[in-house]
């Protein structure tokens, strides 16, 4: 049996993409099972709602079972514990950041969203997409794109994405990914901690810890008011955790501009941006990609 995961702190992208890979390997006979390794976000509970898809089990590690990686492929991502021998296979649309000692099944693409992958893997295999993961591949590129604003965005990701409309006779794209975008965004019930957290990843580079935490917002007026708040929950669990840097990238996607907010080691901020720094924060006008606007500079300027 394989268990197919996506990363920590999951997004709708990594849930539905493990949904849906895990139905392909089981129509071309491979046991495999989708699984989560953390709670899923309120945008990813809204998806799955809507077309009454459960969510998948949260699996716990042994070292006798072996997963497929979905949507990341750094281990640091993953879940807890887990060994080389572990990893079968490895779908993902993030830059490579890991080396085996055996050959491994590993794709990865430039791709918006790996479920964009995921549906060229069952085309390439002539097996028929249901409704139901058609619905969770569509969603899930919606989502990784930012409704296709993100600069991850590809042609292909368009093509795809039009592709599945069709086949749901699904109506306005935009209306139902702003939909989206919004049950994530209901900040209200959420501690700061929940906040930084709910879609949060950590890095290491050249022995600088690291973390990147996103909230996509279609107003930032109730967050920015809770800026201290969350401001010195993020300096907490810097300490907690021994990080050299948190930042928090508040993404605006109507306006198209992030505000990075961030506690620790501000040099690495000003280095990789370049940009005044005011109450903790650079004002990044049109970014609003981690993996393509945030990460490289950060990386660079640690390198
Ligand atoms: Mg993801
Ligand atoms: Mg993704
Ligand atoms: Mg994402």
């Amino acid at each position: 049996m394989l268990y197919v995961i996506g990363h920590k702190k999951p997004d709708t992208d990594s849930i539905a993409a493990a949904v849906a890979y895990s139905y392909l390997l089981n129509k071309l006979g491979v046991e495999a099972k989708a699984c989560r390794i953390d709670d899923v976000n309120p945008e990813t509970e809204f998806v799955f709602n809507k077309f009454g898809v459960g969510i998948p089990e949260k699996v716990f590690n042994s070292p006798e079972k072996r997963f497929v990686l979905v949507d990341h492929n750094e281990f640091y991502q993953s879940i807890d514990d887990l060994k080389e021998e572990q990893v079968v296979q490895i779908i993902d649309h993030h830059k490579l950041n890991v080396s085996f000692l055996e050959p491994k099944f590993v794709r990865t693409e430039p791709l918006g969203s790996t479920c964009s992958i995921v549906f060229k893997m069952f085309k390439e295999n002539n097996v028929e997409v249901p409704k139901e993961i058609a619905f969770l591949l569509l969603s899930a590129i919606l989502s990784d794109t930012v409704i296709f604003t993100s600069p991850t965005t590809t042609e292909e990701d368009k093509r795809i994405a039009s592709e599945l409309a069709e086949m749901l006779d699904f109506g306005d794209l935009k209306a139902f990914g702003i939909e989206m975008k919004k049950a994530k965004a209901d900040l209200s019930s959420k501690t700061a901690r929940d906040i930084i957290t709910m879609d949060f990843k950590e890095y290491e580079k050249n022995g600088k810890k690291y973390a990147v935490g996103q909230v996509e917002l279609v107003d930032l007026s109730e967050i920015n008011s809770r800026k201290e708040e969350i401001l010195s929950e993020m300096r907490k669990l810097k300490e907690e955790k021994d990080f050299d840097l948190i930042c928090l990238m508040v993404t605006d996607i109507i306006n198209q501009f992030t505000d990075l907010w961030f506690v620790g080691e501000d040099w690495i901020v000003v280095k990789a941006f370049g940009k005044e720094i005011k109450d903790n924060s650079v004002h990044l006008p049109n970014v609003l990609s981690r993996k393509k606007q945030v990460v490289p500079p950060i990386e660079k300027a640690l390198s």
